[in-house]
This record gives structure tokens, sequence and C-alpha cells, in this order.
């Protein structure tokens, strides 16, 4: 039996905010953390040394994607994720359900897991517990994440009390097969990484006693850390930040907390406010490439004529490569001719703001001030000029 090396150490704490540092078999990560997605293995539009240079710590990648093309099997024989795409720090993969049941054509659930349809080719496939810690032990990432059964919002309390359930039996089952895997009593399954760690996902959409009880039974079962999923789905972010202040009570205080799929910078912060460590979203990547461009006075749309001309960069205090480089006025042709170097500069100052954004939370943190810290975000982000 191997030992896993992941770990979290606690450093400071304010209120309920916290920073810390998180262990995995690909190095240290310091947290509050936010993690880029590299759906494909990449992160669109930007290199793995750009990414270095922002001081990105960990990726996120899919498993629903990198399953279908080019296969777990063949990333397995190229000795894992992090051989095959080139980046040595540590990398969490998603369950693949999420894309399941937003990407998958003709899809049904049903006690075993989900039945799909490719949206590639149209090829058949099943999704379950035991099929989604297979297939990340193959992948070989460093947090492998739980399959769990993502309800649309909005939801009734009864549907969400048994999709709340469902998710229950999957983690249970998904937490024994990855244990079975890391004994070694899967053969057939390439354990890309014996070092990987798991981490269990609360559910129970919008209702608070539901939240409640999803904790305590996840907690119950045992992973290494835990995940607040089933959020950002369209519910206000006032509702969000409320189910997030009901779980995190909820979990053991000597692990990362992860909120997935969140959020704008302001949800990051209200977040790490009521005690979460981990963050993903593709909102910096993807605004990016439709022009937007988050700032540290509110977010522009570069597409806007009012920057026809406008010699200044996108944000006057960034220090990244775009902004000592390039001007508004240009960043706007770029993007109205639809040149490839458009996404990438944008790319390069969003993420930008989103990793220095952690960066100066986690220092507020560490000097005990935090809550000025955050008055002070809200109120410059409220100032003109915005026009997303
Ligand atoms: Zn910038």
């Amino acid at each position: 039996m191997s030992l896993t090396p992941f770990d979290f150490t606690v450093t400071h704490t304010e209120g309920r905010a916290r920073r810390g540092r998180m262990r995995t078999a690909h190095g240290e990560v310091e947290t509050p953390a936010f993690m880029p997605v590299g759906t494909q293995g990449a992160v669109k539009g930007v290199t793995h040394r750009d990414l270095e240079s922002l001081g990105a710590e960990i990726l996120l990648s899919n498993t629903y994607h990198l399953y279908l093309r080019p296969g777990d099997d063949l990333i397995a024989r190229r000795g894992g994720l992090h051989r095959f795409i080139g980046w040595a720090k540590p990398i969490l993969t998603d369950s693949g359900g999420y894309q399941v049941f937003s990407l998958a054509a003709r899809r049904t659930i049903d006690e075993q897991g989900a039945h799909f349809r490719s949206h590639l080719d149209g090829s058949a496939h099943s999704l379950t517990p035991e099929k989604a810690a297979d297939i990340q032990a193959q992948l070989g990432s460093d947090i492998a994440m739980v399959l769990d059964e993502c309800l649309a919002h909005p939801a009734d309390l009864d549907a969400a009390g048994q999709s709340m359930a469902r998710t229950l039996r999957w983690a249970r089952r998904g937490r024994d097969r990855f244990l079975a895997l890391r004994d070694g009593l899967a053969p057939g399954v390439a354990i890309s990484n014996p070092g990987q760690a798991q981490f269990g996902i609360v559910q129970g959409s919008v209702f608070p006693s539901l939240r409640e009880e999803s904790a305590r039974q996840t907690v119950e079962i045992g992973f290494d850390a835990y995940a607040i999923g089933g959020l950002s789905v369209g519910e206000p972010a006032e509702v969000m930040y409320e189910m997030v202040s009901r779980t995190t009570p909820g979990l053991p205080a000597d692990r990362p907390r992860y909120l997935m799929g969140t959020g704008t910078p302001g949800d990051l912060v209200e977040s790490v406010a009521r005690g979460v460590d981990l963050f993903d979203c593709v909102l910096p990547t993807r605004n990016a490439r439709n022009g937007q461009l988050f700032t540290s006075e509110g977010r522009i749309n570069i597409r806007n004529a009012r920057y026809a001309e406008d010699d200044r960069p996108p944000d006057p205090v960034c220090k990244c490569y775009t902004c000592a480089t390039c001007s508004r006025a240009y960043l706007r042709h770029l993007h109205m001719a639809n040149e490839i170097n458009s996404s990438t500069l944008n790319t390069l100052h969003n993420l930008n703001f989103y990793l220095d954004t952690l960066r100066r939370i986690r220092d507020a943190i560490a000097f005990g001030r935090f809550e000025s810290f955050r008055l002070a975000f809200h109120q410059s982000l409220s100032r003109q000029p915005h026009d997303s």
C-alpha cells in the first residue's frame, strides 16, 4: 500500500478566511489558489511557459474530453497526463460528470451511472463512479474528483434530496474504487500517479439542510479533501454565498475546500471570506477570447468603439505583459480583425488578474488585513468606467 503525499497546512486565518499550503505528488500550492482550466490538456490561447510566468501553481483538466480524445489509455501509455502535456506541477482532474450532463448527446442517468453518446462521433459510453476513478487513475492527476450527479437549477426540495442521496451512494462507490486502485486491486487499470488524492463533493442544491446533511455524510465516507459542487449554475450570488456559508463549517478544518466552477473575482473574495481555499473557472479564459477584460476598475469590453483610439493599457495598475506592451486601441484592433494574438494577449491579462487577486488575498490574510482588502476590492470594482 502506498501512502499519498497529499497534505494541507493552514498557516494563517482571519475570521473564516484561511491561508495555507497544499502538498501534492507534484509539488506544493499556496492557497487560496485559482486553477486555470486546461480542458484539452492546454489552457486555450497560452502556453505552459506563459502559465508558469504568471505564477500558476496548479491546472485543472477535463476528464470527459481527454477520455473521448485522445483517450486515457493512450495518455497512460505516454506515462500519464503530466508527461503527455509537459506540465510538471500539480493537476486536478474533474470527474467528467459535469460535461456528460452539459455536453453529451442522448444522455440517460440511472443508479449505475450516466449513459451517453460522444458529442464528437456519437459513440456510446457509460460513466460510472468506478469508471470515473479508473479514467483519472490512468490520467494520473494529483487530485481526482469523485463522480457526482449534477442537478439542473432550479430543482425542488424533493428532487434535490433524491439527487443528493444518489451522489452519496456514488461517492461511496467512487471512494471504494479509488482505494482498490491505490491498493493494487484493480488489474487492467494503469496507475499513472501512485500519489493521487481524491476529493469528495458536497451537493444539495440551494437547500441549507441538504447542504449540511451532504457535508456530514460525505465527510463520514472520508476523502482526502472536499469540494462544494452544484453552485454557480444560475442561482443569485447571495444564494451561492449562503450555501457556501452553510457548508464550510461542516468540512474538516485541516483539509482544503474547493468551490467548483466559480466565479467572478468578487465571488472569489466572498468565498475566501467564507472559508474556501481552491477555485476554478472558465470566466477569465473564455471571456478573454470574447474580448472581455477583468480590470481593477471593473470589466471592460475591448470591442467597444470607445477604445478605438484609447492609448491606455487595459488596466493601469496591472503588471502583465499585455498591459506593459499593448494599448486598448491595439487590443481592440486585434479583436475586431479576429487575430489569434487577441486571444493570447487577452488571456494573459485576465489570468494575471485572477492569479494576482489570489496572491493579494493570500498576502492580506497573512498580514491580518483581509477584511480591509475585501472592502477596498469591492469599492474599487464598483468604480467607473466599466461597460460589460
Ligand atoms: Zn494586464
